[in-house]
């Protein structure tokens, strides 16, 4: 099955009128010249590690906590150590964030990303196992994923804002027929940010605005962005830095958003693109919505442009983290708990609820005070509808037993979410 699946991929990836550009492109003079001096060292690197056997290769995961460490057995490495993608992406490129990041203070990491959207198949056997453990139980071999993002669908979708301070909904996107951030060129990023911005430029009415590039940004105009929680960080974290992600930092990243910012495209950090919605306060009806309409809108004028998104029935949305596959939604809060977060039931609250927690600076900063981001611990084999369904009634039981916790009363772990 894997085979014939791959193959129809490839089949489709060749024939696709946008790798027709690319080739057409490679063939252009002095850059044939450069690419061809390229593949000789490919080939004197392929040719050296055939000397050593794949077990003189296997990386040193004793001291790991990370799911890609959880399943890279021997034997896997062994099987695949040796394979590329259609692009001459590897198994070791493949992992290389996870050997050098043992774990991560906050959060459990995958410890693996995709190089492009062939890594998923080529290095199924890694990854598939990565996926069931990091997505509760899903099983890409057998599962399909649905997708839903009609907003009309969700209830009670207003918080209290006496403990809400702001609302946000996020995805990615990946544009296909390039490669992803850890193993793009420089050519491919800018094309990913030639596409984008050009296709940008059709939004209308509330959604329309202009793109700013990281390149043309002043320092403060740019720490200003961050400070606001509007702009990525900047390329410090190791999970990012150790996967190749922020390789020509900061050529071709920027960010576009529209004129009263609640909604916003970052472009060429972790993904391809990033959608936000995002405001202050707890309507998290509202910027649902948004995001529903502008995320439709935005895949409609890629296409408009020829392009489309990476996507397949068993993965859903393809994106560079295994962490993000299907949804790539991450709906969040910054909520403020002061008693609940000092309770010893807090964590498994949270987990039963299927809520992660992060500081309120992003995945890499501790909480400050008792102000936290909480959002869906999940993003494949459930819809965006359900995901963000699932957050709002997993806040709002939160923000129940901090009232509680106010009154002297006692709360209950509620019982584990079932699917
Ligand atoms: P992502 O999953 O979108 O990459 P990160 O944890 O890397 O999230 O954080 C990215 C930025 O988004 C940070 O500046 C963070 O403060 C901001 N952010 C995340 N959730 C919210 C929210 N609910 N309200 C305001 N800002 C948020
Ligand atoms: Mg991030």
């Amino acid at each position: 099955l894997a085979s014939t699946r791959m193959a129809n991929n490839f089949a489709r990836m060749l024939s696709s009128k946008r790798n027709v550009r690319i080739l057409s492109l490679i063939g252009a003079g002095s850059l044939t010249a450069g690419f061809l001096l390229n593949r000789e060292h490919v080939t004197a690197g392929a040719q050296a590690r055939r000397v050593y056997p794949a077990s003189a290769e296997y990386p040193d995961l004793r001291k790991h906590n990370n799911c890609m460490a959880s399943h890279l057995t021997p034997a896997i490495y062994a099987k695949l150590v040796d394979k590329t993608t259609p692009n001459g992406y590897s198994l070791d490129q493949a992992i290389q964030t996870g050997v050098d990041n043992p774990g991560h203070p906050f959060i459990k990491t995958v410890g693996m990303v995709a190089g492009d959207e062939e890594s998923y198949e080529v290095f199924a056997d890694l990854l598939d196992p990565v996926i069931k453990e990091r997505h509760n139980g899903y099983d890409p071999q057998i599962m399909t994923h649905p997708t839903d993002l009609d907003s009309s669908k969700l209830t009670s979708g207003n918080f209290d804002e006496r403990y809400v301070l702001s609302s946000r909904v996020r995805t990615g996107r990946s544009i296909r027929g390039l490669s992803l951030p850890p193993a793009c060129t420089r050519a491919e990023r800018r094309e990913v940010e030639r596409v984008v911005v050009d296709a940008l430029a059709g939004l209308k009415g509330d959604l329309a605005g202009t793109y700013y590039s990281l390149t043309h940004m002043t320092d403060q105009e740019q720490q200003q962005l961050i400070d606001d929680h509007f702009l990525f960080d900047k390329p410090v974290s190791p999970l990012l830095t150790c996967s190749g992600m922020a390789r020509d930092w900061p050529d071709a990243r920027g960010i576009w958003h529209n004129n009263t910012k609640t909604f916003l495209i970052w472009i060429n950090e972790e993904d391809h693109t990033r959608v936000i919605s995002m405001e202050k306060g707890g309507n998290m009806k509202r910027v649902f919505d948004r995001f529903c309409t502008g995320l439709k809108e935005v895949e409609r004028l890629i296409q408009e442009k020829g392009w489309e998104f990476m996507w397949n029935e068993r993965l859903g949305y393809i994106l560079t983290c295994p962490s993000n596959l299907g949804t790539g939604l991450r709906a969040g809060v910054h909520v403020n708990l002061p008693k609940l977060s000092k309770d010893p039931r807090f964590a498994k609250i949270l987990d039963n609820l299927r809520l992660q927690k992060r500081g309120t600076g992003g995945v890499d900063t501790a909480a400050v005070g008792s102000t936290f981001d909480i959002s869906n611990l999940d993003r494949l084999g459930q819809s965006e509808v359900q995901l963000v369904q699932t957050v709002v009634d997993g806040v709002n039981y939160l923000i129940d037993c901090e009232k509680k916790l106010e009154k002297g009363q006692d709360i209950k772990i509620p019982p584990p979410f079932k699917k």
